[in-house]
């Protein structure tokens, strides 16, 4: 059996918040775009609210409508893949080269 850091079990609990369910659909209604695909020129819709700065369970910083970010899932999966890997987040523009 995994056994997640007690962190990781707090953070989680952060998006079974009603205040955090509020925020994301407003921050979906705000912005129905994928932040990442859109700065490529790509239109694509977002369905997943993330946080610019990791808010490692700040509550500041977790509710703070100005730390979010509408992303679609491939975005999403792979920003959280590059960060979990501890590597630079690199984007490329349309013409094929990083950003
Ligand atoms: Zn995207």
């Amino acid at each position: 059996m995994t056994q997640r850091s007690p962190e990781a079990q707090q953070y989680h609990a952060l998006y079974r918040t009603a205040l955090w369910k509020q925020l994301r659909l407003a921050q979906l209604a705000r912005e129905p775009l994928c932040h990442m695909c859109s700065e490529t020129g790509v239109v694509t819709a977002a369905n997943t609210v993330d946080h610019k700065k990791a808010h490692k369970g700040d509550l500041a910083l977790f509710y703070d409508p100005e730390n979010l970010a509408s992303l679609c899932p491939s975005c999403h999966s792979r920003h959280k893949q590059r960060i979990e890997r501890g590597g630079k987040v690199v984007r490329f523009g349309v013409d094929g080269y990083p950003v």
